[in-house]
Formats: C-alpha cells, structure tokens, sequence
C-alpha cells in the first residue's frame, strides 16, 4: 500500500522488516547464492584475451584505462555489489594471471624507457641551448636568456 507520508512508509518498512527479520535475511541470502551462481557461469564462458586460458581461477578483469574511479571487480563481488560488477565489467578486459601480470611487467618496463628517454630529451634540448645561443660555449644557463 503506498503511502503519500515517507515518515508513515519508513516507518511501515522498519515494522515489516522487525516482525520478519529471519524471512528477509533468508531471501538475502538465497539472492546472493544465485547472483555468485549467476556470476560463476558467467566466468565459465570468458577467456584470457592473450593467451586463450579460460580456467576461471585464473582469470583476472584488467581495467584499461586507469582511472582512480576504478573499482576492483573482486572488491564489488565481496560487497556483493552486483549491478556495479557488471558495469565495472564495460572498463576491463580479461587476462589470465600470467598474462596480466606480464602485461604490468611491460608496463613498469616501458615506464622506465619512455622516463629515460624523456631525460636524455631534456639533456639534448638543454646542449642545444648552449651550443647554438652561446656560441661561446662557456655553458653557463644564466648569461643565455
Ligand atoms: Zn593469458
């Protein structure tokens, strides 16, 4: 029966939940057996994108952009926050462990090229400074500007 009043509805609501307390709990907990049900088929069907591994204990959700809005979609499934797991799901891709964690290897790897390269960079811009604004070469930055 709806109620126009939310006071009177709540208070409705807190009732009902008070007097079936154990019946409510039962359907939680029936409707997360079926949703981790629901979720173990569903993993059943995914495989690594890399490699083809499909054992489900092996199978991670990479994110592929990293976003600090990210959630972890193991975090989601303990809180059993099912709609968010399968809309975080639209962010990732799925790599077995052994390819995910290469994939950070390579990532940490090109990481530290792209850093040196930027630094060699830098060092090249900054001979070119002085060797073709002071002619004089005496390599001092403040007389050059
Ligand atoms: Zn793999």
């Amino acid at each position: 029966m709806p109620y126009k009043d939310k006071g009177k509805r709540l208070e409705t609501q807190r009732k009902h939940y008070a007097n079936n307390k154990e019946r409510v709990a039962a359907k939680t907990r029936r409707h997360r057996t079926k949703k981790k049900a629901e979720w173990a088929a569903f993993k059943k069907t995914l495989q690594c994108m890399k490699c083809g591994q499909n054992h489900p204990a092996t199978l991670d959700f990479h994110h592929v952009i990293k976003d600090p809005s990210n959630n972890k979609i193991n975090e989601l499934i303990r809180r059993n926050a099912w709609s968010l797991v399968y809309a975080e799901l639209a962010k990732c891709v799925v790599l077995c462990s052994n390819c995910h964690r290469i994939h950070h290897h390579n990532e940490m790897v090109y990481d530290k090229k792209v850093r040196k390269k930027k630094k060699l960079l830098a060092q090249d811009t900054h001979t070119h400074y002085h060797t073709h604004k002071s002619p004089k070469g005496a390599g001092n930055g403040d007389s050059v500007k």
